[in-house]
């Protein structure tokens, strides 16, 4: 496991020293300045490659700042960088045209946003067509002559699930808003678009997505292909929003559209595959009414969040909990159509003008009681603390005042031992006083409050288990969290702040970890099931306060053999199963077992039929990728 890591370190050290290289100050300086960019997506290419660029590129460049800034400046300076955004990337075309990047020999080396997995391709096996004409000419040639062409997207997933040594395209110059249809209300594009880019498309017409993850820089192709998910308890996985699709598959099949009706449960195979049916080229997604999302925030106690589980999930759209370990909190995060809130929410009671009363928010409801900087104060005091002890680190008191939530709880964290339980528990406590004063009310269009900060670079373990249904919700959802935090708190897990829960209704996809099984009825009804999704974290730290990257091999270590260990063990009982984009299975015995815990949570119905379309689509094995042939392949 660790020398895995290692491995994957020494390309991110490599990749971050060629890119500080080149990048200039100025658009670092930018990108500092403007935040305003999600990281994902790294390409160093040798290969003349760097002028195809094009609507990746700044999130690319991006990323290689977020790298670049652990290695390039002094040791003071080195401590910002970037983090997820809160509103949504908007890449304008000058943002693009990001600087080539060459590491001079060739190969092209692919970063995920986390800088936990890297990929290194020789020269000549990592492609970017800029037509569909050209990729179905690849993916016939990759056909015949068996080479390896695993699809990307923006390189997003914390797994690095599209990474293949052996050979990749990326999908980013595929990038067409295709139709937007008002009457079928649907939205059809290429693969290799990006979320906040349909979703900038959609609004001139007054439409958006359904839902959202909790960022927006995924190319649909990896959002449906991993089963994406949002929250709220009537909302399935993204993946459920697909309704029709073009798949380009290295067999003799070729180009295969395909919606439910045409090819029922093959169609539910291919939207999330994993990138292992083919390459999707075109997807047709729903699309609803635009629309603007009231959300509230409040935190509650342990008890009182445990109690009012299942009234608040009946009567929030969306509905997230925060556990914050080692303190008696949950921040609670709900959002409900402004033009629909619920009469037991939050707003102000009026008459409806038909004899009855509805909610609405007013000007006196938003007010915020504490100002931004006396929210942000907890974190500033600890902070201000943690330096006094640090003579190598100084920030002035300007530079720390013009910190965001998201930088604070970086620098707290990674100026002491991020393994220390006392030194967590001192940050979880600044983060619960935050939200304490951040409590309240906001009004803004779905897509922006749906999107939500990440926290910096980190590793996510996320599992989904069923919890009862819609009607009644079993208590799994608070059996599990109650375990968990028992088990954290009496064996002294660095556990950061937050373990985030989520729900959602199932997928009738049947990889979905929100799959309630392999159905032929066309008739299935999926709407009534729900599922709970808990993901834990453990942040790292940047290069400057890690040059050896010591720490971050500990933080693995831990991560990996102790956190995510116990939520497997307590997860068995609950039927878990990890997000795809998430699931991390090296070669130990140990792993051997998750990824027969993975095949025996998806049944040996669903393993044989996803084989089975494999066998159909991609006889060869030119898409498949370790992850999915450790879980699938029949040897296994
Ligand atoms: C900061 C952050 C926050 C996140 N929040 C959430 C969240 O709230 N909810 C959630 O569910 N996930 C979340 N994720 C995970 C993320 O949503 C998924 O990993 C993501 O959807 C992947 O999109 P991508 O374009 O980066 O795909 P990649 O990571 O590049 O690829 C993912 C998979 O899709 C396949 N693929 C990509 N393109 C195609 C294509 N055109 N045809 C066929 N297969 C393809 C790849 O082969 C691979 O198997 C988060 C990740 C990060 C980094």
């Amino acid at each position: 496991m660790i020398a895995a890591t290692s491995a994957a370190r020494r390309h991110a050290l490599r990749l971050s020293r060629t890119i500080d290289q080149r990048i200039s100050s100025q658009f670092l300086h930018r990108t500092f300045a403007s935040r305003a960019s999600l990281s994902s997506h790294v390409i160093v290419d040798g290969n003349g490659q760097a002028e195809k660029w094009t609507s990746s590129t700044f999130a690319a460049v991006a990323l290689a700042a977020s790298v670049v800034a652990c290695g390039a400046f002094g040791r003071k300076r080195s401590i910002v960088r970037l983090e997820a955004s809160n509103g949504g990337c908007t890449c304008d075309k000058s943002d693009k045209e990001g600087d080539a990047i060459d590491d001079g020999d060739g190969s092209t080396t692919i970063l995920n946003w986390s800088g936990t997995h890297s990929v290194q391709l020789a020269p000549g096996t990592y492609y970017e067509p800029e037509t569909v004409s050209e990729l179905i000419s690849l993916v016939s040639h990759a056909y015949q002559n068996g080479i390896h062409i695993r699809p990307v997207g923006s390189a997003l997933s914390p797994n690095g699930l599209a990474f293949d040594p052996r050979g990749m395209v990326g999908l980013s110059n595929l990038d067409k808003i295709i139709e937007i249809n008002k009457e079928d209300m649907t939205v059809t594009v290429q693969a290799g678009a990006r979320v906040s880019q349909v979703i900038e498309a959609l609004r001139p017409h007054g439409l958006t997505l359904p839902n959202l993850a909790s960022i927006a820089e995924q190319q649909i192709g990896g959002f449906v292909s991993v089963g994406a998910h949002g929250t709220g308890a009537t909302i399935p996985p993204c993946d459920e929003f697909v309704t029709a699709l073009t798949l380009v598959t290295p067999s003799e099949h070729g180009v295969v559209k395909m919606t439910e009706k045409t090819h029922g449960n093959l169609f539910r195979l291919a939207r999330l595959g994993l990138g292992g049916l083919g390459i999707l080229s075109e997807v047709t997604l729903k699309v609803v009414p635009a629309h603007r999302l009231v959300e509230q925030t409040i935190v509650l106690t342990r008890d009182e969040a445990k109690k009012q589980l299942n009234t608040l999930l009946k009567r929030h759209k969306h509905i997230r909990y925060m556990w914050i370990p080692y303190e008696d909190a949950v921040v609670v995060v709900t959002n409900d159509d402004e033009n629909d809130l619920p009469l037991l929410g939050p707003g102000t009671e009026v008459n409806d003008g038909r004899g009855g009363t509805k909610k609405i928010v007013t000007e006196a409801d938003i007010q915020a009681k504490y100002s931004r900087d006396e929210q942000l104060e907890p974190l500033r005091n600890l902070l201000r603390t943690l330096l006094k002890n640090d003579p190598d680190v100084s920030i002035d008191e300007d530079t720390l005042n013009g910190m965001g939530f998201g930088d604070l709880r970086d620098l707290i964290l990674a100026l002491g031992n991020m393994l220390d339980p006392d030194h967590i528990k001192r940050c979880n406590k600044a983060e619960r006083d935050f939200w304490v004063k951040a409590q309240g009310l906001r009004v803004l269009p779905s897509d922006q409050l749906l999107q939500f900060d990440c926290g910096g670079q980190q590793w996510v373990y996320e599992v989904c288990f069923p919890v009862g249904t819609y009607g009644i919700p079993s208590s799994g959802s608070i059996d599990f969290m109650d375990e968990l935090l028992r088990e954290i708190e009496s064996s002294g897990i660095p556990a950061p702040s937050p373990i985030e829960q989520r729900w959602t209704s199932s997928s009738k996809s049947p990889l979905s970890p929100a799959s309630v099984g392999f159905h032929d009825i066309e008739t299935y009804d999926t709407t009534h099931a729900l599922f709970s999704w808990v993901g834990i974290i453990m942040y790292l730290p940047s290069e400057d306060k890690d040059p050896t990257g010591y720490r971050r091999e500990f933080i693995t270590q831990a991560f990996k053999d102790r956190y995510c260990r116990l939520v497997r063990k307590l997860g068995q009982k609950y039927g878990i199963m990890c997000h795809w984009a998430k699931l991390e299975i090296d070669d130990g015995d140990e792993d051997r077992d998750i990824a027969a815990n993975v095949r025996s949570r998806l049944g040996p119905n669903v393993i044989s039929k996803f084989n089975a379309a494999r066998d159909k689509y991609d006889p060869k094995r030119v898409l498949s990728c370790s992850t999915i042939d450790k879980v699938f392949d029949r040897k296994q």
